[in-house]
């Protein structure tokens, strides 16, 4: 028990020229750092007392442990909650690191809006009122040839909104075989069964055919929901019935014809053989009545969702109550509408998410053959170039893989999730992917920009290992 009265006293603590120089020049504040004092002698103390001091612990160095527990817990408190990271690991709309990167002309449309007033209501033109909803609907409309739209909190809010709106306990026709789930617990069935429709099953997981659909459409129906498969691709013996298909049925028994397209795709990727997935615009010229879809999927927005279609529809959904509570704010629109301008413009290649889709895979191998030039001499590193598989992610695209490279890092010996770690350490963290004792940076979700923080990154980590 005598390494009890070796726990040093708080003020000594703060009288330490480390903690001075933490006060006076680097701004640290006073409190905070006797907060964590207080906190990290008590919870010694308990440790003790519970016999549980590990051995190297001693009169000696009690002071010196202690300091260095309250610097590194400071050190976590003082970091930023949301930070910035370079994404090395080919998997372009990740979901864990926030989808989406924004076109610089749309950040900066967030950063402007932020700072000042804005028209988020107000109308110039008459000096009154104006509506939030009015902002970005005419470049959706143009861009997608949708009667009207409206913007939400994100497409998982879209589709809650639509059914709350338009089929409340009334019922509703979906395919067995399109009951998925999206991961971050969002279930088609559960959602619908919140909203308060009823959901009518039909077909079977990998089979549903158009009779099944014409078997259960009956008075009490309001709506056939389509939703769009996502982070999985059925093989083998299949069949679904498509929008051509459905459309004379639902027409007939004038019953509403939804599609959730999950992604929403504004760009014809069939022209660079990437995928056949069809366009909005393209279901919505076959007549679909309403469509939902995420802007921080393919669209490469901000997290939102957008609703389209018939005006009617819209209308009714547009002054439901649960509109209010799901719309979003000025700095999403600001950085929506700048991304629509961008489509609109053909500037795709602005947009970080296309551009990432589109490049090619000989531009990539470049960027890292140049990348590896630069690099200095390491000790404990070698490193080589890759042909890897890059995918497009976020539950989109899950039967299109991407040819990309990547630099690979070895090392003598099993080193690999160790330097991971000091990678994600890094300021600004890099996040890489490890396979067989090899660490990946896949270059086709790396920016040229972001080099200069993961040659200094490497280089720091070749001295520490
Ligand atoms: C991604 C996805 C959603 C959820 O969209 P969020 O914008 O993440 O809320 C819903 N439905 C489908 C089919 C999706 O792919």
């Amino acid at each position: 028990m005598t390494l009890l009265r070796s726990i040093p006293a708080i003020d000594q603590l703060l009288n330490d020229d480390q903690s001075q120089t933490m006060i006076n020049q680097e701004g640290v504040p006073f409190d905070s750092l006797k907060s964590v004092f207080q906190e990290v002698t008590s919870d010694i103390r308990s440790t003790i007392l519970n016999n549980q001091a590990p051995s190297s612990w001693n009169e000696g160095n009690l002071y010196e442990v202690t300091l260095s527990y309250a610097f590194k817990l400071l050190e976590a408190r003082q970091r930023k909650a949301l930070q910035s990271v370079i994404n090395a690991t080919g998997t372009i709309i990740h979901t864990n690191l926030g989808r989406s990167r924004l076109a610089d002309t749309a950040a900066n449309r967030v950063t402007e809006v932020a700072k000042s007033y804005s028209t988020l209501e107000y109308d110039l033109t008459t000096g009154r009122r104006g509506s939030r909803h009015d902002l970005v609907e005419e470049r959706i409309k143009t861009l997608i040839g949708a009667e009207a739209a409206i913007v939400v909190n994100n497409n998982a809010a879209a589709v809650f909104l639509v059914l709350s709106a338009l089929a409340q306990g009334e019922e509703v026709i979906v395919s067995r075989g399109e009951l998925v789930e999206i991961g971050g617990s969002f279930r088609v069935s559960e959602i619908m069964e919140e909203s308060g429709a009823i959901l009518h099953e039909v077909g079977t997981t990998n089979k549903t055919h158009l009779s099944d659909y014409q078997k259960a459409i009956c008075e009490e129906t309001k709506m056939i929901m389509k939703v769009h498969q996502s982070n999985f691709y059925m093989e083998g013996f299949t069949a679904s019935v498509n929008r051509q298909e459905l459309k004379p049925l639902t027409t007939q028994h004038g019953v509403v014809l939804y599609e959730d397209l999950g992604s929403g795709l504004l760009y014809n990727l069939s022209e660079n053989g990437i995928s056949d997935e069809p366009t909005v615009q393209e279901v919505i010229a076959y007549g679909v009545d309403l469509v939902s879809f995420s802007v921080d999927k393919l669209l490469g927005g901000p997290q939102a969702g957008i609703i389209a279609g018939k005006k009617d529809y819209i209308e009714q959904i547009r002054s439901h109550s649960l509109n209010r509570v799901l719309r979003v704010d000025k700095m999403t629109y600001a950085a929506l509408d700048e991304t629509l301008r961008l489509f609109e413009a053909g500037s795709y290649e602005e947009i970080p998410t296309l551009e990432a889709v589109l490049k090619k895979d000989e531009q990539i191998k470049q960027s890292v053959q140049s990348f590896i030039n630069r690099l200095p001499v390491l000790e404990n590193i070698n490193v080589s170039i890759e042909q890897t598989t890059a995918q497009v992610g976020g539950g989109t695209l899950p039967e299109v893989t991407l040819p990309s490279h990547s630099l690979v890092m070895t090392f003598d010996e099993a080193k690999a999730e160790h330097v991971t770690e000091l990678l994600r350490l890094n300021q600004p963290a890099i996040i890489a992917r490890v396979e067989n004792e090899k660490v990946y940076f896949d270059f086709r979700t790396i920016d040229s920009n972001e080099h200069d923080s993961i040659i200094l990154a490497i280089s720091k980590i070749d001295q520490l290992i």
